[in-house]
């Protein structure tokens, strides 16, 4: 049993965790990460648009417009250190009435007010200069160019390498299910058996920060789920535009976007639909139509005919809609980092601050750490290397040539460095080097990869999971192919 005690456990590896993680790296203190999944980033923050808002669509009396007008603002510099994809592409709100017109004022009013920079209301043809794929019928809208995108996954990857980096213990698989208080400390029991002790807890679950909290006897709320649903479409597909387009927002949700993904391919999405199940990230035909009529009306070129697969995320949004991060008032050295609905992927750099802050009120002492080293080296990906470059590469290491997945390019060498990291799952392979992301979704490559990933660490093939748990994939097949046989 390990002894050691601590200074702060980080319960939850999405990116508001791993953000938070990595921001008290910096320090000469002990933090731990603790995951309850296979490995970091496979909750909400795996399933969502991958943008950077501008920070126009929300008042700044809300705490979550001014994290996400501060996070927007971090994403150069971590990008810079870190090497994760991000584009700022910019993002257009259309309208197609003079009534439409009116909110696109509002929303350039409210972007002003909370420190947008270099938006513009565009009229009919600016705009069209600006997207050319957009339905002619439109009236005119908002330009922000500090929009962005980014690669969820990879971003919380390198946060999460960074952190280890500097000192950050990661345990997953270790399901937070008891806190007790002890003399000065936490005792954090897991549901696999495990126990950690620190000084503060940082509960930031996800879905789940109601049961977490509930489980520490700190405050009593509900996490509410609210469904998205996204359809991504192959890559330089038919409509793909320059630049985020949103419609103008309703009253709870953004709308349905046409989104340009920092790789290349296009997505579509996402609904907003309340549901009180925590695991319920099925799609339906119904809202495809639904999605696709929306998008369609805004670029008519989309074609639904290039869609390659769909997804569902949970936003795990709270009563009053706004994030609630504060210290808890019933329990000592506990943190909220909850209803981190949207934008909390655009938040996370700031809720790692805000959180390293609230932290310093509550007594933590944090001295900068002399030697905290801030980059990680970019990683090589071969489709982004000219012939020249590969060809050097190779001759390097060979595995470089192999190439695993032909519809986004992928060498062996890169799933080694992905296995090498800790990704031991076909999802984990797949978010690090987007090897099964592709026009075929995996039907070619993912044997190729269990095998590697078999002979890289050992595991049989059969015990290869999806993404952790009962996922197994040859064993299902198996299953399958047994059920047939018997039906036959
Ligand atoms: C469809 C959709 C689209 C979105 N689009 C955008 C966008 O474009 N831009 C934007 O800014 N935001 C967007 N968002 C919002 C954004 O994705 C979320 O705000 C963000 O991912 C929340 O991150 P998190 O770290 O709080 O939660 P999570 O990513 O869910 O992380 C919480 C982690 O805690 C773990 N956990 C849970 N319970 C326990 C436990 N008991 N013990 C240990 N670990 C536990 C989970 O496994 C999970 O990994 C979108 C959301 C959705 C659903």
């Amino acid at each position: 049993m390990n002894n050691q005690i601590y200074d702060v456990a980080v319960i939850g590896a999405g990116c508001c965790g791993t953000s938070i993680a990595r921001k008290l790296s910096a320090y000469e203190i002990s933090v731990v990460l603790l995951e309850k999944c296979v490995d970091v980033g496979f909750g909400v923050t795996k399933a969502n648009s991958g943008i950077i808002h501008a920070g126009f669509h929300h008042p700044i009396t809300s705490l979550k417009a001014r994290l996400e007008i501060r996070g927007n603002l971090m994403f150069d510099q971590l990008h810079y250190e870190l090497g994760f994809p991000f584009k700022r592409v910019g993002i257009l709100v259309v309208a197609f009435s003079v009534e439409e017109m009116k909110t696109i004022e509002h929303l350039y009013i409210q972007g002003v007010a909370n420190g947008v920079p270099r938006m513009e209301i565009c009229g009919r043809e600016r705009i069209l200069s600006l997207e050319p794929q957009l339905n002619p019928d439109v009236v005119g809208g908002l330009y922000a160019p500090t929009g962005g995108i980014i690669e969820p996954y990879r971003y919380v990857f390198t946060l999460v390498e960074s952190a280890q980096k500097n000192g950050v213990e990661v345990k997953t698989q270790f399901t937070v299910e008891h806190g007790t208080r002890e003399k000065d400390y936490w005792i954090i029991k897991s549901k696999e058996g495990d126990e950690v002790k620190a000084r503060y807890v940082v509960n930031s679950a996800g879905l789940f920060a109601d049961e977490v909290s509930k489980a520490f006897e700190a405050e009593d709320y509900e996490i509410i789920p609210r469904k998205g649903e996204e359809f991504l479409l192959q890559r330089n597909a038919r409509g793909l535009p320059n630049h985020v387009i949103f419609p103008v927002p309703g009253a709870h949700t953004k709308g349905i976007l046409v989104i340009p993904t920092v790789e290349g391919t296009l997505m579509v999405g996402p609904t907003a639909i309340e549901t009180n199940d925590k695991n319920d990230v099925d799609t339906t035909s119904q809202n495809l139509e639904t999605v696709f009529m929306q998008a369609t009306y805004m670029v008519p070129a989309i074609s639904r005919r290039e869609i390659i697969t769909s997804f569902a995320g949970l936003r795990p949004t709270m009563k009053g809609n706004d994030f609630y991060i504060e210290s808890s008032k019933k329990q000592p050295h506990f943190i909220h980092v909850a209803g981190i609905q949207s934008p909390g992927l655009t938040a996370s750099p700031a809720i790692g601050e805000y959180v390293k802050d609230i932290l310093k009120q509550e007594g933590l002492k944090l001295v900068e750490k002399k030697d905290f080293d801030p980059f990680l080296p970019h990683p090589i990906k071969v489709r982004e290397l000219s012939f020249e470059q590969l060809e050097q590469m190779v001759e390097k290491d060979p595995l470089y040539g192999n190439i695993v997945c032909r519809c986004e390019n992928v060498s062996e060498a890169e799933i080694v460095e992905a296995i090498s990291k800790g990704h031991t799952t076909l999802d984990g392979i797949k978010f690090y080097t987007r090897a099964g992301m592709g026009r075929c979704q995996g039907a070619f490559c993912s044997y190729k990869i269990l095998k590697i990933i078999s002979r890289e660490t050992g595991i049989p093939i059969e015990k290869i999971t999806k993404r952790g748990g009962n996922s197994w994939i040859v064993y299902q097949r198996l299953q399958t192919l047994a059920k047939k046989s018997v039906e036959i």
